[in-house]
């Protein structure tokens, strides 16, 4: 790969470096840790940068898509429109109308109601959209259809599902053909990763035998673990791939022909590896005895999410470009970024050694969740550039923009009736 310096003398920072052959090599790994011929979808979310994104889709991926945004890019990055899976817990009618139009066939439903609406456009647009209901939790270590896991706005309950298993009855415009599970996000820990999928797979042939659903496809969902901004690999699944198939062979005999079809889900563990931050250090000043290293970029480009406190702690790594490990000063810092605003810290205790205005520091593993998850609207600076790179080299760099465009009313007020349109 090119290097980050020469990088950004090319192009400026804040720079988002996206390595291709990094996430090719990703997909790959992961496939292998998947059971034989299971189908993996690209959670788009994670980075919807178009040539990370057709970089997934020449790996064999899929894309898992939740807004009409989602769906443009997965369309110019050329995945078919069957091979997309539509999800989310508020498709509007016109959105899934859309979709649909654009070839959509497959989507995950979230409740009856949310159902009903895919059916609806499903039928306006002339197609049969084949939906997999998503289910909320699992009945992890249980014989039963006991439904674990906290209260949340995805997925259907199992209980509410056991109570009246006729709310999904084929509909005009949608059939239910399988079911979705994704209940769990970023486990590093093997066997619990293991016992969240073979349970969801266990629930599944429950839940068919017992509610006479159809099972063609199996959406097992994911969890696969990936590093955020800081240095360490990611964790391996030895074990996966041959627990998983046991289950399935134990659980639901003919998926090794297709009955039903497999499929994973993920958006970090694609993605997380292949993306570097390259930024620009602009200021370095003690207070309070504290000192503070302030970068050019800030929650703004990287992990906004975690800069409103919502997520997670911030604690981002730093390397600094032409140094030794900066561990090894024995020097801490608080991060922070160009925003007029107290959260705008990327790490309250980082390893920073003796920097200087003008130097260059590099965030590790930020290719997922780093500039789609980002304040990009706050404070109204540039977005970072973004440069995918691929093994010979080749690099074209761009740039996002937000931009105000006009809206037409929806009603034009009537003389006197001003009220009406609100
Ligand atoms: C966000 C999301 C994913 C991807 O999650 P990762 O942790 O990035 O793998 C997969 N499936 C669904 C339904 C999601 O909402």
């Amino acid at each position: 790969m090119t290097g980050l310096r020469e990088l950004a003398a090319a192009f400026g920072t804040p720079l988002y470096v996206y390595d291709l052959a990094e996430a090719r090599r990703c997909a790959e790994e992961l496939r292998s840790d998947l059971p034989a011929g299971a189908k993996l979808f690209y959670s788009v979310k994670a980075n919807p940068h178009p040539e990370v994104a057709e970089t997934l889709r020449l790996s064999g991926c899929g894309a898992e898509i939740s807004s009409l945004g989602e769906l443009e890019v997965a369309l110019a990055a050329g995945f078919p429109a069957e091979d997309l899976m539509y999800t989310g817990p508020a498709k509007t009618a016109s959105e899934i109308l859309a979709a649909a139009r654009a070839g959509v066939r497959s989507f995950s439903t979230e409740s009856p109601i949310d159902f009903r609406r895919i059916a609806a456009g499903a039928e306006q647009a002339g197609i049969e959209a084949e939906v997999l209901l998503r289910v909320a939790g699992t009945a992890r270590g249980a014989s039963g259809l006991r439904m674990t896991g906290g209260a949340s706005q995805f997925g259907h309950p199992i209980d509410a599902l056991t109570a009246d298993p006729g709310a999904f009855q084929d509909i005009k415009g949608a059939s239910l053909t399988g079911l979705h599970h994704f209940s769990v996000s970023n486990v590093s820990d093997e066997s619990a990763l293991i016992d969240e999928l073979t349970s969801a797979v266990r629930l599944s042939a429950e839940l068919r035998d017992r509610l006479g659903l159809q099972l063609r496809s199996l959406d097992l969902g994911g969890g696969f673990a990936a590093p955020y901004a800081i240095g360490t690999a990611p964790p391996a699944y030895p074990r996966l791939k041959t627990e998983l198939e046991q289950a399935l062979d134990e659980c639901l005999p003919a998926w090794r022909r297709g009955d039903p079809s497999i499929a994973f889900e993920s958006g970090r563990r694609l993605t997380a590896t292949c993306g570097t931050l390259v930024a620009e250090v602009m200021d370095v000043k003690l207070s309070q005895g504290a000192r503070y290293v302030v970068l050019d970029t800030g929650i703004n480009h990287l992990g906004g999410l975690s800069g409103t406190g919502r997520m997670m702690r911030p604690k981002v790594e730093l390397t600094v470009l032409g140094r030794p490990d900066p561990a090894a000063s024995g020097l801490r810092a608080v991060v922070t970024g160009p925003l007029c605003t107290p959260a705008d810290v990327l790490s309250f205790d980082a390893a920073v050694p003796d920097v200087v205005p003008g130097d260059l520091v590099a965030i590790r593993n930020v290719g997922a969740y780093g500039l789609s998850a980002s304040l990009t609207g706050f404070l109204s600076r540039p977005m970072p550039i973004e440069v995918p790179v691929d093994s010979s080299g080749a690099v074209r760099a761009g740039r996002l923009r937000l931009r105000r465009e006009p809206v037409a009313m929806r009603y034009e007020p009537r003389e006197g009736q001003h009220d009406d349109v609100y």
